[in-house]
């Protein structure tokens, strides 16, 4: 190791894609690599055991708890917006579901001018990345550091009831949303290994770090970008209360995530100028598109009572909690090692569109009422309950992330400006429509004692969009904030995820997406870290 405050790269962020830039980074041992990570370890219990999800959800020591502005699009809500802030980032705290988006999704990055990110330049990446469980095929590896569980056999029985339900609607069954086709109904693959949670961290970082060319900073928040002109030379960061400089020889990476890295480009003075002027922000780069084209999914639950137990019998009695722990601990089988969505599936809302645009989610418990004194989402409802929920795939409405100060530790204003299209709400209202269809084929009809929410009472279209107003929100995938493009007037980063206009410096995560793609984002930010990295080396080869 040189100099320890000098590295060949600095990667800022331990998530889904920093981990992975991490360990490409440092393999072949001839370049030194200093990680920055504001939150800490991930060796806690309830990060490591999949459905300890519900306890990170809120938890500080774990999770950035960011809050939007309130949304006019979400009935005046301001949507909690969960972000892992520990080694793994959100890939240590998010629900696990792997699934990497639509072929066609990869085709429409690489038509908007970005060469080596269509679905063909993808595919192998993302093949290399997994250890799947269910075997190797054309679309799918084994053998990669990140091993996908296949839970057919594992989840609640229930399952099989909405899984005949929505093919009674006219859905296919799926065995492999990352196969041939995406649409139609499946049980979920989900990023665990032998019931413990598989995170970026686990597969990527934790091996890096046995190597001499890796130190991982954790409790570092980088604070600023240091420039030469305008080449980026070094980050400062704040740990344990010092102000700390790292200079990097090579590189500087962002892997902060969707809010994080336009944020600290903002602070450092790439971004709109007029905003940062008026913060007393020297500008470096003008770049009006840093925190611009914010996208994200939005969902909603229908909740129903059924006539049999479901996993709220389990999971909420004090003998249960005892059965279900033991399984766990002795066994790390049983509901508490897998994902709360046990199954999903993909379709389309109308015959006009070309590849599905929704997302659907089952779950065999539900949360509808918190205890008192506690936060939503831990305990079960003491009635056999069970939701369908459903988030839309590529949504129109776009909002933005902008610093309010020029202090590092004061959150960025995030406006989502949810279901802000009437194209969003249409598909929407369409959606939610379909999935009370699915309640009402023969296979769960004659299960379901009641629909709890929104229930009966809310037929009209004016009623379900003013519903799902008051109860939609975000499922967790923000993108785009420093999307990827040819055009510095119109993208943040070029197709290598070089930042427009500054020298020295990439960012690697979630954020570069052109666009957002139909499906959950971990995986295809996994990729985005893999492909990122290969890039970076062929450009230092
Ligand atoms: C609750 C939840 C559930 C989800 N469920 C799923 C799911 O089931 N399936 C799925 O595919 N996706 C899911 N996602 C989404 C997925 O996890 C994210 O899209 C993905 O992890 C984003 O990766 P990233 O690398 O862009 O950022 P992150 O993984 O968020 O990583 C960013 C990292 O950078 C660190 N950081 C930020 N700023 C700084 C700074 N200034 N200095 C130092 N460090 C910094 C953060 O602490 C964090 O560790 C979920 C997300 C959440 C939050």
């Amino acid at each position: 190791m040189p100099d320890m405050q000098t590295y060949d790269f600095i990667i800022v962020g331990a998530g889904s894609a920093g981990c992975v830039v991490a360990e490409r980074l440092s393999a072949s041992g001839r370049h030194s690599v200093l990680v920055l990570e504001a939150g800490g370890t991930d060796r806690r219990f309830f990060v490591q055991m999949p459905l300890g999800y519900g306890k990170c959800f809120f938890d500080p020591a774990v999770n950035w708890n960011y809050k939007t502005e309130p949304d006019p699009g979400l009935a005046g809500n301001a949507d909690h917006w969960p972000r892992g802030k520990l080694l793994g980032g959100s890939s240590s705290i998010n629900a696990m579901v792997w699934i990497r988006g639509h072929p066609a999704d990869y085709d429409a990055w690489a038509a908007q001018g970005n060469p080596g990110w269509s679905w063909s330049d993808v595919l192998p990446a993302f093949k290399a990345i997994e250890d799947n469980a269910a075997g190797a095929d054309r679309w799918r590896g084994t053998g990669g550091p990140l091993h996908v569980t296949n839970c057919e056999d594992q989840v609640h029985p229930l399952t099989r009831r909405y899984l005949q339900s929505a093919q009674q609607a006219g859905l296919p069954l799926n065995p492999d949303f990352n196969g041939a086709t995406q649409e139609g109904v499946g049980v979920y693959q989900i990023s665990t290994k032998d019931g413990r949670r598989m995170s970026a961290a686990r597969a990527f970082l934790r091996p890096a770090m046995k190597r001499k060319n890796v130190r991982v900073e954790t409790g570092a928040l980088a604070t600023r970008l240091l420039f030469e002109g305008t080449r980026v030379v070094g980050v400062e960061y704040e740990q344990r209360g010092k102000r700390c400089t790292a200079r990097a020889g090579k590189e500087i990476i962002l892997s902060g995530g969707s809010i994080n890295s336009p944020q600290l480009l903002q602070l450092s003075g790439v971004g709109p100028a007029e905003h940062l002027r008026g913060l007393g922000i020297e500008i470096v780069q003008a770049s009006e598109n840093v925190g611009r084209n914010l996208q994200d999914h939005i969902g909603i639950n229908y909740t129903f009572k059924g006539r049999q137990p479901t996993l709220n019998q389990l999971l909420r009695p004090w003998w249960g909690k005892l059965w279900v722990g033991l399984q766990y601990v002795l066994l790390r089988s049983g509901p508490l090692s897998l994902s709360m969505n046990n199954a999903g599936g993909f379709f389309r809302t109308g015959t006009g569109q070309e590849r599905p645009n929704m997302q659907l989610y089952f779950q065999a418990f539900s949360t509808v009422i918190p205890k008192a004194g506690e936060r939503p989402i831990l305990t079960p409802d003491p009635w056999p309950g069970f939701s369908i929920g459903l988030s839309n795939c590529r949504p129109s409405s776009r909002g933005e992330i902008m610093i309010r100060s020029a202090d590092p530790l004061v959150y960025p204003k995030i406006v989502a400006n949810a279901l802000s299209t009437e194209a969003d709400v249409a598909e929407m209202l369409d959606a939610v429509k379909f999935v009370r269809r699915i309640a009402a084929q023969p296979a769960m009809k004659d299960f379901i004692v009641e629909e709890i929410l929104p229930g009966p009472a809310v037929t009209s279209d004016a009623a379900l969009i003013a519903d799902f107003r008051k109860r939609s929100g975000t499922v967790y995938h923000p993108v785009s904030t420093c999307r990827m493009g040819p055009d510095a007037a119109s993208a943040v980063v070029d197709a290598r995820l070089r930042v427009h206009g500054v020298g020295g410096l990439r960012v690697i995560d979630a954020s570069v997406f052109p666009d957002n793609i139909s499906g959950n984002t971990n995986a295809p930010s996994i990729m985005t870290g893999w492909k990122g990295a290969a890039m970076v080396l062929e450009d230092w080869a």
